[in-house]
């Protein structure tokens, strides 16, 4: 049990994070680095507390100067929000040491899942369907990497056991290129994330990003609260996250949600998290599991109605779910863009302060920011200003919807990518639904979006 929480994070989490324990009457703790004093979030918390310069590592990611904090201000419980710390098994083991309560699941599960090899593993014990591949550590010999590659056959794409956020992957399209590419994957492997082990698994060439969202208390209940499409990405970035997901088989996603239910049930998962599962000629593979809440949350919240973080909380907490999965009922259509301050074609983040900030509004719009006129954006952290939300009958009217708030928002003093967006809800293929991943990099190479697109 705890009545207080520090928020390890900053941003629009960090806020969305206070509000939720505001309206659950718990006491907020914000920690800020020194580039982050002005964030919205530290004036509204009931306590704040400077922990570091500005660089991440001296701050955001530094796991005795959080547990510090959360000693100097008597926090109980710790919410890591996403990115950061947040799926680190050795800082939630930190605190549990510290007698604190990590607002996720326990360390042996972040653990189990946070290595994409041990995770796949347990996936396919579980019955969730896997990319096809060779699901322990790749050998080094080059004559039994060369063999087990051949058995699974190209192309193929080897990946870091703990890579994420899109690095540490390589594409192997022929049997020449395979050795090197494992070399360059192990080394990157070792430098970025710590742990050399890399493994290899069949590269699909047209597949969807669908996601299942999961929540699971601590007395053995757990919902699956529908899919997300986060097809719309770049380098392996979302960028757009919508649902329900167009063209796929409503039966087919409920028993993919189901199959993920019972996953977390085997591996006694606690919290809220994700499925990410890719999406090729009607098949689901899974890829990964988020032990924490995403970004692209408020989508399903749109969707369903749920306070995902709230229930996030309450399981924390010990309290059982009181939704069932009759409860969960999602109506309508959700769309998400992440608004980042950068630039629209060539995505280089362009910092600055906000002269003039004005959000849209109206009915089934909603907006996730820490923004306010005269806020400095930093260069040292994501460039993710805010995320626009919208919720419609259908997905036309979300459509629509989107349109007509992406006309309304205002920002002054500095560039954001609103205008790919304006110009990707007028495109005929989005229109149509069910784009594939590589699509919107394949319609940013014609340069028609950005011919077609202003706000
Ligand atoms: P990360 O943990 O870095 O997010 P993921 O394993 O989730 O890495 O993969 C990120 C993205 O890489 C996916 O959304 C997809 O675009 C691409 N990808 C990953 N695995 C495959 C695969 N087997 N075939 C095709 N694309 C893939």
């Amino acid at each position: 049990m705890f009545d207080s929480v520090l928020i390890a994070n900053r941003g629009e989490i960090a806020l969305r994070i206070v509000r939720a324990c505001k309206a659950l009457s718990l006491r907020t703790i914000a920690i800020h680095s020194e580039a982050d004093a002005d964030l919205r979030h530290v004036a509204l918390a009931d306590q704040a507390l400077c922990i570091g310069p500005a660089p991440s590592r001296q701050s955001y990611l530094d796991m005795d100067r959080m547990i510090t904090a959360a000693r100097l201000t008597g926090a109980q419980a710790v919410h890591p929000g996403y990115g950061f710390l947040s799926e680190n098994a050795a800082f939630a083991t930190a605190l549990r040491d510290a007698g604190l309560q990590f607002i996720g699941p326990s360390p042996e599960v972040m653990a189990l899942m946070g290595d994409k090899i041990s995770a796949k593993a347990a996936m396919l014990k579980s019955g969730v369907p896997c990319v096809p591949g060779f699901d322990q550590a790749l050998p080094d010999e080059v004559g039994e990497l060369e063999r087990i590659a051949d058995a699974i056959g190209y192309p193929l794409i080897i990946k870091a056991a703990a890579g994420g956020g899109g690095r540490g992957m390589r594409i192997v399209r022929t049997r020449g290129d395979l050795r090197q590419a494992a070399q360059i994957t192990r080394e990157e492997a070792g430098r970025f994330f710590g742990k050399e082990d890399i493994y290899l698994e069949k590269f699909l060439e047209h597949p969807r990003h669908i996601e299942i969202q999961v929540l699971a208390d601590a007395h053995g209940h757990a919902i699956w609260l529908g899919e997300r499409d986060c097809s719309i990405q770049r380098r392996n970035q979302k960028l757009l996250e919508e649902a329900p997901a167009v063209g796929i088989d409503r039966q087919r996603i409920a028993d993919l949600g189901q199959i993920c239910v019972r996953a977390c049930l085997d591996i006694g998962y606690q919290g809220v998290g994700t499925f990410e599962f890719l999406y090729e000629n009607g098949a689901f593979f899974f890829m990964e599991m988020n032990t924490r809440i995403q970004v692209e949350h408020p989508v399903t919240e749109m969707l369903t109605g749920v306070d995902l973080v709230a229930e996030q909380i309450k399981v924390a907490l010990g309290q059982p779910l009181t939704l069932t999965q009759q409860c969960v009922a999602p109506s309508g259509h959700a769309i998400e863009c992440r608004l980042n301050a950068e630039d629209p074609w060539t995505f280089a983040p362009l910092p600055g302060r906000i002269q003039a900030w004005v959000a849209p509004g109206g009915p089934g719009v909603r907006v996730d920011t820490h923004l306010y006129p005269g806020y400095e954006v930093p260069a040292h952290y994501d460039s993710l200003i805010a995320k626009l939300i919208v919720h419609g009958s259908s997905r036309q009217q979300a459509i629509a919807r989107m349109r007509v708030a992406l006309s309304e928002l205002m920002v002054d003093g500095l560039a954001t990518n609103a205008a790919l967006f304006a110009a990707l809800l007028q495109n005929g293929d989005f229109q149509a639904g069910g784009m594939e991943i590589a699509a919107l990099e394949r319609l940013l190479a014609t340069g028609v979006l950005k011919q077609g697109g202003s706000v």
